[in-house]
């Protein structure tokens, strides 16, 4: 059902928390400090990745005065891209936005951000270019660097940053892309596949406030590991027909040839075959070929069922947050 009341929400902003009690105070008041003036209908998504701070309760707290605020609590430590899913399956908004809880984003690119996506109808995807990203260059920016040029070059939608968080979204863009494990980082690619179209426009970028980051130099191979599994979604998940269909095809026709050929010597010539290496040959692109044909079918069965997603669940959801340790919002 598509609504367009007038007083439908315009704008959804996503940010996932995991550990962030020292940052958001900080976070929401810049928040609604950008947000308040462009007059749009808005609200603040934050997603409370089962922090073992009092991140959960702060936030629980600060919404009973914010009505904009609306937090979620995962039953446990899903990591950011489950805990961004869980925040667009609950936004109501026609555009989402998304930026990291530790203020490394800055919530008064916001506007701007909206605005443009308003002038240019044509666009689905403003991805945040961190042109002077202030983290360290060799185990960041470089591994960083190194990936987006692979993340680009694989997915044919090129970007500089792929790893920025604060992007903006028209919601239909990003519904059926599917995130989890570090998927996040791939949603413009994920969601050019249905269609979208993806521009990067320079955002400002901060050191960490305060807290750590929760990645080391690990996740670098946990992104090489998921680009080739989004190589393999784009490539093959539509059509797997087409893929391995087409490879048995390629297989299958020499093999026939082979047999074929075999057959005629046998038939009109006479010839004995049995020793032929030709035959061995034949046999096994005719095997091979009729085999990946097989694939290409059972693929797409596969695939009706994953486009039924009825009983996937990615995540849990608690009713209210795990309480720890005392937290007092106003003294933040
Ligand atoms: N985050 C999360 N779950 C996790 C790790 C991180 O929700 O398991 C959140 C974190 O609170 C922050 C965002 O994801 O809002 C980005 O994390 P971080 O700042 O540590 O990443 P970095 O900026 O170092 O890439
Ligand atoms: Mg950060």
């Amino acid at each position: 059902m598509i609504e367009n009341t007038p007083d439908a929400l315009e704008v959804s902003i996503v940010v996932p928390i995991y550990n962030e009690e020292e940052n958001l105070g900080e976070l929401l008041r810049r928040v609604h400090e950008a947000m308040e003036p462009t007059g749009r209908s808005w609200e603040l998504i934050c997603i409370d990745d089962c922090s073992s701070d009092t991140s959960a309760t702060l936030l629980e707290q600060f919404a009973t005065t914010r009505p904009w605020l609306h937090p979620l609590y995962l039953i446990r430590n899903y990591g950011q891209s489950a805990a961004m899913q869980a925040g667009f399956d609950a936004a109501a908004g026609a555009v989402v936005v998304t930026l990291d809880g530790d203020l490394q984003n800055d919530p008064a690119d916001i506007p701007g951000l909206l605005d443009m996506l308003d002038q240019r109808p044509e666009i689905d995807i403003i991805s945040g270019w961190r042109k002077n990203r202030q983290d360290r260059y060799i185990n960041r920016k470089l591994p960083s660097m190194i990936a987006n040029g692979l993340i680009s070059r694989m997915t044919g939608v090129h970007l500089h940053d792929y790893g920025c968080s604060l992007k903006v979204y028209r919601s239909e863009s990003i519904r059926d892309v599917k995130i989890y494990g570090e998927l996040h980082r791939f949603i413009p690619a994920l969601a050019a596949q249905f269609g979208a179209k993806v521009i990067e426009v320079p955002v400002s970028h901060h050191a960490r406030m305060h807290g750590q980051s929760k990645y080391g130099i690990d996740r670098t191979l946990r992104v090489v590991l998921d680009l080739l599994w989004v190589k393999f979604l784009l490539r093959f998940l539509h059509r797997p027909m087409h893929a391995f269909g087409g490879a048995g095809i390629t297989l299958l026709l020499p093999g026939l040839l082979s047999l074929g050929v075999l057959v005629v010597e046998k038939v009109f010539l006479g010839e004995n075959i049995g020793g032929r290496p030709l035959l061995l040959l034949g046999v096994m692109l005719t095997l091979m070929g009729v085999q990946l044909v097989a694939m290409g079918l059972l693929g797409e069965i596969l695939i009706r069922i994953y486009h039924e997603p009825a009983g996937r669940a990615q995540y849990l959801l608690r009713a209210a947050p795990r309480r720890r340790g005392k937290a007092n919002p106003t003294s933040k």
